[in-house]
């Protein structure tokens, strides 16, 4: 069986390493959401591709979530003793070997594609990794600065990289606008469309719908590729009552206009790119709602506490996949 998955971060990573466990024998392509990544230091940082790297590798930091297990911070305190910034992104000592042999690499020429297909032949994540597209895409969010006077820019609304917005203002203001910049002119990274037009299923894990998976969709010809592909589309809520299980997806999807809901998370990928959709057993009242937007929907359990339940989420959307198939 050949599945195709978007994947954002974290909760891209938790599934995927479910679903490995729940179809061992899948051919898993992974399409990596690459509108997070970030030049500091001189580096390319590509948090999402890594953060499915180091958890399918096994050299994720497990509390977190992300970045390396047994990290230090020795060159960022070295950094920041210099006084260079920015000091609210955490890189790890053991990350930046990461970071650094991504920038040689495609300093030398290399695209993003293939470099992470480098990357992985260290990590072997058991998929294949591959970049929504191997051009530069950088997801920004519009925002109105506190009036604190603190700064020079307060009180303007401005553009900013959704990493600041994320991490150092830990989403704190409203989003007015989330821009994939660069989106409208990229083109999929090789091997995306090919592994989609070939896939059995394509699923969408319980990453953020609109930073992860709504900006791999903006890449012209992905959506219409899963449209066109013929297969069943399957998706995981990333909000489970009424809220994200983790970060802070409440505040991009009130930028797009769609409530903290599963049901209008569904709605808002459509029928028309969804076929099944899952919720939490604790939503299981929006089902009817679901249903009536033409969308197939069951409600299981969809905390990711440990692997056995990620493995049980992904049996439930390939079961959901083959009964859509059968429909
Ligand atoms: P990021 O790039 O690290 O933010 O990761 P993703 O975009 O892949 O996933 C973020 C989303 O995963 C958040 O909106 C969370 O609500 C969701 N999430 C994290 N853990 C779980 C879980 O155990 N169950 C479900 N249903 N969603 C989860
Ligand atoms: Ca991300």
């Amino acid at each position: 069986m050949r599945i195709v998955v978007l994947a954002g971060g974290i909760g891209g990573a938790r599934f995927l390493r479910g679903l490995k466990r729940a179809a061992p024998d899948a051919d898993v392509t992974v399409i990596g959401n690459t509108g997070d990544d970030i030049h500091l230091f001189g580096l390319k940082v590509c948090p999402d591709l890594d953060t499915v790297m180091y958890t399918l590798g096994g050299g994720i930091n497990e509390e977190q979530g992300w970045g390396r297990a047994d990290e230090t911070f020795h060159l960022k305190e070295e950094l920041t003793a210099y006084g260079v910034g920015p000091d609210w992104f955490g890189l790890g000592d053991r990350d930046f070997a990461t970071h650094i042999v991504r920038t040689q690499m495609l300093s030398a020429g290399y695209p993003l594609s293939a470099v992470t297909e480098a990357l992985c032949d260290r990590w072997k994540p058991g998929v294949r990794l591959i970049p929504m597209s191997d051009d530069r895409i950088e997801t920004h969010v519009a925002v109105t600065l506190p009036d604190s006077g603190a700064t020079p820019d307060s009180g303007e609304r401005k553009a900013i990289h959704f990493q600041e917005y994320w991490v150092r203002l830990r989403a704190s203001v409203p989003a007015e606008a989330v821009v994939p910049v660069g989106a409208e002119q990229a083109k999929p990274a090789p091997g995306v469309l090919e592994a989609i037009a070939e896939a059995d299923v394509v699923l969408f894990p319980p990453s953020n719908p609109v930073v992860s998976i709504g900006t791999i969709l903006a890449v012209p010809g992905i959506r219409e590729g899963i449209a066109d592909a013929g297969v069943p589309v399957v998706g995981l809520s990333p909000i489970v009552g009424d809220a994200p299980v983790r970060g802070m997806a409440d505040k991009v999807l009130a930028a797009v206009g769609v409530e903290s809901t599963a049901a209008a998370v569904a709605e808002h990928y459509g029928s028309g790119l969804l076929d099944g959709w899952l919720v939490d057993t604790v939503d299981a009242g929006s089902v009817e709602r679901v249903e009536a937007a033409g969308i197939r929907c069951r409600a299981v359990p969809l905390m990711m506490t440990d692997l056995d339940a990620a493995a049980r989420m992904a049996r439930e959307a390939l079961t959901l996949a083959e009964e859509v198939r059968g429909a």
